[in-house]
């Protein structure tokens, strides 16, 4: 009998809900672990609170000496709140969170110590940086970056560790993480987006990037989880066949949270409360064992931050309620994988969602002009944003037989299919004052404040207008969102760049009013942008077919579709808005593309132990008792044995062939992992796993599952789907 199925299946079967008491109304824990504007007030001098606000709405610099009050501040607050330690924490490209903890303790000589945190200990720390990836650009003998202060996301307590988020550079001034491009791009965008929202209120003086993230994870029973070395190895099961049942009643969706669940629910909830993540919402997913949670938007930055953050304690929070959370984009063959919706907005400083619509025809043309550009802008660059969501565990979502594709396509429901119809006939030129009193009043002013499409949406999109604001589909439930984030903010800010000049330049050149160069501009741009809008079936083959038609890409896997990163036009824009140079791109790109590699290595090397470790040799264990069997059967009939030994017959020559089949599978993939790694170019290598070493797990895994259905369950050593999907 396998002895840690069985065992694990038994623990989990014992296994009663964490109590967790909540006494606290949640808006009273909310923020309590957070070095926040209302903690500032209360801890900083007037002088410091002034510099660091500055620091936040301006990028002014913190001068040393208020630096140093700012830390010692900082230090009092996380010792009141029982804090030890001290880290910068940041988000170097491997795709999780860093930490290095020092303690706040120094001796003073005498046998005398203090805890001490100095401004210049807040600013700047230096991490070993050669254990992370740089693709390259510093020789990692060197190992030499800095981390430095971000003071625009606030320090948060986790555990007795007071965090200092910070951004992650090399001495040489590359970007080695996520976070520096990402301020970069929002930095970019807030530009540009204030310059055209002058042209609807001079009060404008800040436009901020907002997101709301929604994050789909799976859990599973975390001695279930340690009893398959797929999921502790890989993140998902590699074999497995699936479970009578599954997702097709729909039942899990509509049904209520299991218990156990719901006390790591609140948990969760609680501990984001106090890290100031403002989650809102919870609830079943579509398949079973898969659940989501999702905040209140916030500012970009921030809300990348606490995406982030809430990864890293949604783990932690698991191990006390014995789960196993899992983000893997697919953890399960044959049921829904996991995303996380990037819902992406521009809100200014008076207080203005750019993207939602409203009561004047002027709101509502400033409504258009940011919607048009950014349906213009995703035209123009839809390879770029497929880029900035690839990996390994994503491409088994875009792509392959499940939502969305990898082709990226805008809807924006019909109420506005219609407005923009309308406005691609707006006369070229000057605007006669009938035309333009006829289009504010019946098709500027005729945008409803509410979209009726809001509810009735295409849930097939990649990138979908929902009412208010764009929702990127895309985007991996494993994904840091800066990525996604920096590659969308900086298409924008090149896209509101163009169109300022465009405008501006009719208004000198032409002499046009502001209002008719506005829709002189808007046309052209809905004319030019035809191509990414498709309001049908995402999901269907036709799609593929006119997509392609249309000159739309479709870069299906990982390797595919990170070319269009290091593109000259990828360059360019990274360049022309500073977001990133030209080295620090191939970096990146070098980095991803690696890592490409190593997962889908990972997984081959994982595939190939499970099959000829654990599954062979429990098949013929299995067959070995048949053999016996039958063996008894011809002792007992005689020449007559093959008469009642039938069944079992087929069963033993069934097995071999699985075995066979399997066996050949496994050395086969190996020969093409030494052949694929003997390349020396790191392209060549990814493309030769995604091309000649993936392509085996299929059969390998089809003859595993086949197994599974034959073989004795009390002999079969791998947690079953419906244990790992249904037991909890
Ligand atoms: P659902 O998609 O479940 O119907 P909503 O449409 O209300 O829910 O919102 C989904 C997510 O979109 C939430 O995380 C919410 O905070 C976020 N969101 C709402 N408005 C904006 C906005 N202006 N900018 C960014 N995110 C937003
Ligand atoms: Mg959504």
């Amino acid at each position: 009998m396998s002895t840690l199925r069985f065992h694990a299946l038994r623990e989990t079967l014992n296994r009663k809900p964490v109590i967790i008491e909540e006494k606290v109304r949640r808006s009273e824990l909310f923020g309590q672990h957070v070095f926040n504007e209302n903690t500032m007030r209360q801890y900083l001098t007037k002088e410091a609170y002034n510099s660091v606000m500055d620091a936040i709405d301006n990028g002014s610099k913190i001068n040393r000496s208020i630096a140093n009050q700012i830390s010692a501040s900082m230090k009092d607050w996380a010792i009141s709140k029982g804090a030890t330690h001290y880290t910068h924490w940041f988000q170097p490209l491997t795709g999780a969170t860093a930490e290095k903890h020092d303690a706040f303790f120094e001796t003073i000589g005498g046998g005398n110590a203090i805890e001490k945190f100095g401004g210049g200990e807040l600013v700047q720390q230096e991490p070993d940086a050669s254990s992370f990836p740089n693709g390259g650009i510093r020789n990692t003998f060197e190992a030499r970056g800095y981390t430095a202060w971000d003071p625009t996301s606030p320090a948060f307590i986790l555990g007795t560790t007071l965090c200092i988020p910070t951004v992650f550079v090399a001495y040489t001034g590359e970007a080695l993480d996520y976070k520096t491009p990402l301020l970069r791009a929002l930095q970019s965008v807030d530009q540009a987006a204030t310059a055209v929202a002058k042209y609807f209120d001079k009060n404008v003086t800040k436009v901020n990037a907002t997101l709301g993230w929604e994050q789909e994870y799976f859990l599973i029973d975390s001695a279930l989880a340690k009893s398959r070395p797929d999921i502790i190895q890989a993140g998902r099961t590699l074999l497995g066949h699936a479970a009578a049942k599954g997702q097709q009643l729909d039942d899990h969706y509509f049904g209520s949270i299991p218990s156990r669940v719901i006390s790591y629910m609140r948990d969760l909830e609680t501990q984001c409360m106090l890290l100031g993540i403002p989650v809102k919402t919870r609830h079943n997913e579509v398949a079973p064992n898969q659940f989501e949670l999702a905040p209140i938007f916030e500012e970009a930055n921030l809300a990348v931050d606490h995406n982030s953050l809430l990864m890293d304690v949604m783990e932690r929070v698991a191990d006390r309620h014995n789960f196993k959370v899992l983000l893997h984009e697919k953890p399960f063959a044959g049921v829904n994988g996991s995303g996380k919706h990037n819902n992406w907005s521009l809100s200014t400083n008076t207080g203005v969602n750019l993207l939602s619509p409203g009561k004047t025809p002027m709101r509502n043309l400033e409504f258009l002009t940011f919607f048009i550009n950014t349906i213009k802008a995703v035209n123009d660059n839809e390879e770029l944003l497929r880029a900035a969501i690839a990996s390994a565990s994503n491409d088994h979502r875009l792509g392959a037989n499940e939502a969305p594709p990898a082709i990226v396509s805008v809807f924006i429901g019909s109420q506005l299919t219609e407005v923009l119809d309308a406005l691609e006939n707006v006369t070229k030129g000057k605007i006669s004052p009938k035309e333009m009193t006829d289009l504010k009043l019946n098709v500027v002013g005729k945008i409803p404040e509410i979209l009726l499409d809001n509810t009735d949406r295409n849930r097939t999109s990649p990138f979908a207008f929902t009412g208010n604001k764009f929702e990127f589909r895309a985007v991996g439930s494993t994904a840091n969102c800066a990525n996604p984030m920096t590659v969308l903010n900086a298409i924008m800010a090149k896209q509101l760049q163009e169109f300022k000049i465009e405008v501006d330049q009719l208004i000198k050149e032409k002499g046009m009013k502001k209002d008719d160069a506005i829709f002189n501009v808007l046309r052209e741009y809905i004319k030019a942008s035809k191509n990414i809008r498709f309001e049908g079936n995402g999901y269907g083959e036709e799609w593929e077919k006119e997509a392609k038609k249309r000159g739309l890409s479709n870069n299906k896997t990982t390797p595919e579709a990170l070319k269009a990163k290091v593109s000259k036009k990828a360059i360019d824009l990274y360049e022309s808005l500073g977001i990133m140079n030209k080295v620090e791109v191939e970096a990146r790109h070098e980095i991803e593309i690696e890592e490409y590699t190593m997962r889908i290595q990972i997984e081959s090397r994982t595939l190939g132990d499970i099959a000829r470790n654990h599954i062979v040799p429990t098949a013929i264990k299995y067959q070995n008792i048949l053999i016996e069997n039958v063996r008894g059967l011809k002792e007992i009939y005689g020449n007559n044995f093959q008469k009642v030994a039938k069944e079992q017959l087929i069963i033993i020559e069934s097995i071999s062939s699985h075995i066979e089949k399997i066996n050949k599978g496994v050395s086969d993939m190996i020969e093409a992992r030494k052949k694929a790694n003997k390349l020396n170019s790191i392209e060549k290598k990814a493309f030769s796993y995604c091309d000649k070493v993936k392509p085996y797990f299929e059969d390998i895994r089809y003859h595993c599952d086949k197994l599974e259905l034959l073989v004795d369950d009390e002999l079969w050593p791998l947690t079953k789907y419906r244990e790992l999907l249904f037991t909890r």
